[in-house]
């Protein structure tokens, strides 16, 4: 029978609970590592995107598919997968925030 003790209990919980954190550290630290997106790439050009906005009230830092948060100037996107787009771009697949 194993018995296991309250230091190796704690021990492993306590790997256990860091594991999700690095995960989520790791994964925004690749975000953040991520190019920025070219306004001249393709797909870029195919929705019109440009790293200012030029339309009221509608930029990506409010756009539902922006996933970077409000303190940093660039962040992930739904759309353009593995680059970074600028929280003040814009392009016309915008959908606001609800
Ligand atoms: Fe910006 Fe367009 Fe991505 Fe929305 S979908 S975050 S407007 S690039």
């Amino acid at each position: 029978m194993n018995i296991v003790t309250r230091r190796q209990f704690l021990a492993t919980s306590a790997v256990m609970a860091a594991v999700p954190l690095v995960a989520l550290t790791g994964r925004e630290a690749l975000a953040a590592d991520a190019p920025r997106l070219d306004p001249d790439d393709a797909q870029a050009k195919a929705l019109a995107y440009v790293h200012q906005s030029g339309k009221a009230g509608q930029n990506c830092a409010n756009c539902r598919l922006y996933t970077g948060t409000s303190q940093v100037d660039w962040g992930p996107c739904a759309i353009f997968p593995g680059k970074q787009v600028a929280g003040a771009g814009w392009c016309s697949a915008w959908v606001g925030k609800s």
